[in-house]
């Protein structure tokens, strides 16, 4: 009984405990889920965002190149027109320089004649005097019948040094064959100086690349960076169009969330980014708030649901032992007298139910008011304290209950039991009594402790169910009754049994 106390104790803290673990994993788990999402939208936020942008700048650049184009047409025209005559070539000057000037994306305006010599320019001062027979745009027109424009390599402008990207077209003469070029120079700066207009964070990049992997412009600009060859990035492998990448920088080592976007027109594409950490830290900085925040809210409802949980075990283990006391006999330790009639009427029930033998012992010690006469009241206690430790040593089937019935008179409660098997338990315990020796001057027969017991058997029957239990006990007490009258220190059993 008291065992079965302490377990239903133990597990109601347990459960409690389990409760607010459960909770507080939900409370965790919930929030987690929640940043997780909120990072990966934020990410997903970011790199539209850099998709777009990269969007736009690609259109400005193919926007650029058509007006470099369009300026080739007109000056192709004016030079199979007007020939190349050194009055049309004067006058060539000022109208290449007119069309260029206003126009800070272009550097120069230059007509090469057949040979590779440059005829006119938009910038003064060149004339005969730079050969530009051995550049790509030259090499692949004085090639190429085509008409159409080309886009040339990254190249050191021959009018200079910088660095320059050049689109070209042929000059015809009339017979078709080769007499010429017009080359428009458009320095990668003005790229990097018109990125730098838009905000990318301290961290962010735009790049523009030629499709070939060639770095053109960079903003920030970093003039060891242009030319670089990245055609191993990502955005290259595939030959895509556009995409988003998560990448470290092979230039400053940052790691970079980008969008990428090609032209479809021109070779030419986009990389716009951010840094990742910079473009992170408004999350992270509430992410730590919030983690912050949830680990205060789990603390607190874990401590206080510890305590709670703590309480509650003192409290129900407190209530169990006092369950424990109010069944339990103060001096003996044995079930008290309300334990034995509960137990009496349960078993009597159980046996009228599953048509058992129910067998009850009661037990007096011998002439026990002698005994506290002659050693003292004390001595009594003790010595009924050593009965009922050796009848609980003696009954040990589970089921069986060993009580205090009153005074010194002790009870054994022995369900499934028959009137045999009672009878052998009962004289088991009386010889043990006896065997213990201890000392009763006033028992003369015996002048040791002894007890007499009376057994009595019932096997109650469904029809007979609301009998009174008590008739074992009457059975038992004439059976009692019987061995005090016979001689004491002796077994009776009752006669009805
Ligand atoms: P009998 O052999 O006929 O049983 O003689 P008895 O003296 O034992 O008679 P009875 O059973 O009527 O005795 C009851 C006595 O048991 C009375 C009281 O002195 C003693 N007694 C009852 N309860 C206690 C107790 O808790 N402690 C002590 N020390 N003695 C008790
Ligand atoms: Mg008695
Ligand atoms: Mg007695």
């Amino acid at each position: 009984m008291v065992r079965a106390s302490r377990i239903r104790t133990l597990s109601s803290a347990a459960w409690l405990k389990a409760f607010v673990v459960v909770v507080c994993l939900a409370i965790i788990a919930l929030e987690g889920w929640r940043d997780w999402a909120e990072r990966n939208d934020q990410f997903a936020d970011i790199r539209a965002e850099m998709e777009n942008l990269a969007k736009s700048f690609t259109q400005h650049a193919e926007d650029t190149f058509e007006l470099a184009d369009a300026i080739l047409v007109d000056a192709v025209d004016r030079v199979e027109t007007g020939g190349t005559s050194l009055v049309s070539l004067t006058e060539m000057d000022g109208f290449l320089a007119e069309r260029i000037q206003p126009l800070r994306r272009f550097k120069s305006l230059t007509v090469y004649g057949e040979d590779g010599l440059l005829l006119s320019s938009s910038l003064p001062g060149h004339r005969y005097k730079v050969d530009g027979s051995k550049q790509a745009f030259f090499l692949h027109h004085s090639r190429s019948p085509s008409r159409r424009w080309f886009f040339g390599p990254l190249i050191r402008d021959p009018l200079g040094s910088d660095w320059i990207l050049t689109l070209s077209r042929r000059i015809a003469k009339p017979d078709g064959s080769f007499g010429g070029v017009v080359q428009i120079s458009i320095p990668p700066l003005y790229f990097s100086s018109f990125f730098s207009r838009f905000d990318v964070g301290s961290q962010g990049t735009v790049t523009l690349f030629q499709k070939d992997g060639t770095l053109l412009a960079r903003y920030p600009y970093i003039d060891r960076a242009i030319g670089v060859q990245s055609a191993y990035e990502p955005w290259f492998k595939n030959s895509v169009t556009s995409g988003s990448y998560e990448y470290t920088s092979p230039i400053d080592g940052v790691t970079r969330i980008g969008g990428y976007q090609s032209n479809h027109i021109f070779p030419i594409g986009v990389l716009s980014s951010v840094g990742r950490d910079e473009a992170l830290a408004e999350w992270n900085r509430e992410f730590i708030i919030r983690v912050v925040g949830v680990s205060l809210l789990v603390a607190m409802i874990g401590s206080l649901g510890w305590s709670l949980a703590g309480q509650l075990r003192r409290r129900e283990q407190a209530e169990a032992e006092l369950a424990v006391l109010a069944a339990t006999d103060g001096l003996t330790g044995l079930a008290n007298r309300r334990t034995f009639d509960n137990s009496l009427q349960a078993e009597w029930l159980r046996a009228a139910r599953e048509g058992t033998c129910l067998s009850l012992l009661l037990i007096d010690i011998d002439h026990f008011k002698a005994f506290n006469d002659l050693y003292g009241h004390q001595a009594g206690d003790v010595c009924l304290q050593d009965v009922a430790r050796l009848l609980g040593e003696s009954v040990r089937r589970p089921g069986d209950l060993v009580a205090r019935y009153g005074g010194e008179e002790l009870a054994v409660l022995m369900p499934s039991t028959d009137a045999k098997g009672a009878a052998a338990v009962a004289e088991v315990v009386r010889s043990r009594i006896e065997e213990l020796a201890v000392p009763h001057g006033a028992n003369t027969s015996s002048g040791v402790l002894t007890i007499s017991v009376g057994a009595a058997t019932l096997k109650p029957a469904v029809e007979v169910l609301r009998t009174d239990p008590k008739m074992l006990i009457t059975l038992a007490d004439g059976a009692l009754y019987r061995a005090k009258l016979e001689g004491r220190n002796r077994v009776s059993v009752s006669e009805a049994a």
